[in-house]
């Protein structure tokens, strides 16, 4: 049965945790203030929190410095070519963030200045509650608490909240933690409300972590429910498992070299993306060679490809006539993740 919970857990003060926070915080590169107050540069803070979306600290530093080296600024972000910012973004996946990232770029840039509450933040494209807090928190010192998976595994140890992972009874109780835990922050520290979020997150990122609870380092330890049970990754509860699907499909490779039948995606995963034509069945593939004039192709080997829950096993077909279609120059071009896989076996084969 669940437990009946108290949100902001009563004992774990957030002064604590901020003066913890000051003694290991990592040095990142987005991690900048920009005056004596202590508050963020909006644009560094911004690039750095959608490309944190979906993708871990480690990984994106090296993708951050280099984007920002190659868009220093919103203006230039904003009057970039498109696959310009694509092929920057590369590696990083869910590309659709690239696109909305330059999208709301040209939107200040029309604008004239950064917004500046979260509410401001979220009308840009690509911005969800979430991330509007975490930027308004960090760069205007708004008193919002973020929630993701690292402050929802803290609150829900802390309080000993038998809820899963996913529940949005969760979400709830740490939306309701956070906003107890602002309150308590002292009114004329502007930077407080943006260290308290990424203290948070800290602590669920390094020491109350997912599979090892680091218990004798955390700040909390005496007010913590888990701890006190002796049992804290009993907390949260797994998520549901979602359904695998699994599918077949043929990656028709068109044309020779460099040059191959791409075309760019509009929708889906990885739009702006280039990619060959992918067909779900042989039927199709027969149907394709017979409308575009092709010689049947050459089967050269096949890879498994997933995203999110789905799982793809990728046949490859090298078709050496351009059959009238045109080629692009692929060097040139954002390719897809599965585009690169099957160039690579192409290469290899061919
Ligand atoms: S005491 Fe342990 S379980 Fe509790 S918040 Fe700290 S690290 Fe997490």
């Amino acid at each position: 049965m669940t437990k009946p919970y108290v949100t902001g857990a009563a004992g774990a003060c957030p002064a604590q945790l901020r003066q913890w926070f000051h003694g290991r915080r990592r040095e990142l590169p987005w991690r900048v203030s920009v005056g004596a107050d202590g508050l963020r540069d909006p644009y560094r803070t911004w690039v750095a929190e959608i490309m944190l979306q979906q993708t871990r600290v480690e990984a994106v530093v090296p993708y951050f410095e280099a984007f920002l080296a190659h868009f220093p600024t919103v203006d230039a972000l904003a009057s970039a070519p498109e696959d310009e910012v694509l092929a920057a973004w590369a590696g990083l996946g869910y590309y659709r963030r690239a696109r909305h990232l330059q999208a709301a770029a040209q939107t200040v840039v029309a604008a004239g200045a950064f917004p500046i509450t979260a509410t401001e933040w979220q009308a840009l494209p690509g911005i969800g509650p979430y991330t509007s807090a975490a930027i308004a928190s960090l760069v205007s010192g708004e008193r919002l608490p973020v929630v993701d998976g690292n402050v929802k595994r803290v609150v829900a140890r802390l309080n000993g909240l038998e809820l899963r992972r996913d529940a949005p009874a969760l979400h709830r109780a740490s939306e309701q933690a956070g906003s107890a835990w602002m309150k308590q922050l002292p009114t004329a520290d502007l930077a407080a409300a943006g260290e308290l979020n990424e203290a948070l997150m800290e602590l669920g990122a390094t020491v109350c972590k997912a599979r090892q609870a680091l218990c004798g380092e955390c700040p909390w330890q005496s007010s913590c429910t888990a701890f006190q049970e002796g049992n804290p990754h009993a907390y949260p509860l797994p998520p549901r498992k979602k359904e695998v699907v699994a599918r077949r499909l043929q990656c028709l490779m068109i044309g020779a070299g460099k040059h191959w039948r791409v075309s760019q995606r509009q929708s889906g995963w990885n739009p702006g993306f280039f990619e060959p034509p992918l067909m779900q069945s042989g039927e199709e593939r027969e149907q394709f060679e017979a409308a575009h004039a092709l010689l049947p192709g050459r089967r050269l080997g096949e890879f498994s490809h997933a995203i999110t829950n789905h799982r793809f096993r990728i046949e490859v077909w090298h078709y050496p006539s351009e059959g009238g279609e045109a080629v692009k120059a692929t060097t040139d071009l954002a390719l897809t993740t599965i585009t690169r896989k099957a160039l690579a076996i192409v290469q290899k084969s061919i």
